[in-house]
């Protein structure tokens, strides 16, 4: 048991949840990595939600509240971290949710899709009978009325290359991601540069506030949005930090 009075308690419990994740089998082992280079940035950006962030946070429920066909993206670290709160988030901007996994295997598909249903998913993409265009194998297969046919989707630690390829199929794509150098976060239409257990229950406290606006105050929300700005942004966090740690605890780098 990790005490509550750990200084690193919120981490170390992520880490639990990935682990936990692996051992029913609804975590890949590349998982455990994925996750080691995201706490990583967390660290740099200071394991907190920057404004930078919120600000994406918000665009990123205003455009999932325009979508005609919006569809939440769940891969193996999603579903061990947050699925209660995708389930949440997906009722609130009505977005079904769908399996989507790089390292896919239909039985890891499967204990998901149960895994979702059993935390009360009700809305749910489950075929896997189209491909995401441009893309080899496994890796591609969707749902040919899920994410095939979005217009918006939400990818929480998505692959850079299925990135590009659903921004190359005309949708809008949205990216949680805590790296803002990787080609995910530099190929997305907004990238949210928070760790996913602050990311979706932030996306949802917006959703919730502008669920009320109307479709034209909801353009106005998304209008002029820049995603370069929100990765400078990021990318300023980390400086600003590294700089202020150089400062207060350690020799400055000569
Ligand atoms: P890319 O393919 O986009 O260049 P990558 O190959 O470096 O990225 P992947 O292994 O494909 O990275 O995906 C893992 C990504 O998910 C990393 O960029 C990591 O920072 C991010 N990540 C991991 N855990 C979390 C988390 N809990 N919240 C947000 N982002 C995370
Ligand atoms: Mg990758």
């Amino acid at each position: 048991m990790i005490p509550k009075s750990h200084p690193r308690f919120v981490s170390l419990m992520t880490r639990e949840l990935i682990i936990e994740g692996v051992k029913n089998g609804i975590t890949s082992t590349q998982g455990l990595i994925a996750q080691g280079r995201g706490e990583a940035f967390d660290y740099l950006i200071g394991e907190k939600s920057t404004d930078g962030a919120l600000a994406a946070e918000k665009i990123a429920a205003a455009e999932l509240l325009l979508a005609r066909r919006p569809v939440i993206s769940v891969n193996g670290n999603a579903a061990a971290l947050v699925p209660g709160e995708l389930i949440r988030l997906g009722e609130i901007v009505n977005a079904p949710l769908e399996v989507n996994l790089f390292h896919r295997t239909q039985e890891r598909v499967d204990k998901i899709i149960k895994h979702l249903h059993s935390l009360g998913a009700q809305n749910l993409y489950t075929k896997s009978d189209a491909l995401i265009t441009g893309i080899e194998h496994e890796r591609a297969k969707v749902d040919s009325d899920g994410i095939f046919s979005a217009d918006v989707v939400l990818v929480p630690l998505e692959d850079g290359d299925r990135c590009k390829a659903l921004v190359d199929m005309g949708k809008t794509v949205i990216a949680i991601d805590l790296n803002p150098l990787s080609r995910t976060a530099q190929g997305a239409t907004v990238t949210i540069v928070d760790n996913i257990i602050r990311a979706v229950p932030n996306i949802s406290k917006f959703a919730g506030e502008l669920k009320g606006l109307r479709k034209e105050e909801l353009q106005e929300v998304v209008m002029g949005y820049d995603n370069k700005k929100t990765l400078s942004l990021a990318i300023d966090e980390v400086k600003t930090n590294l700089d202020s740690f150089f400062a207060n605890r350690y020799i400055s780098p000569q």
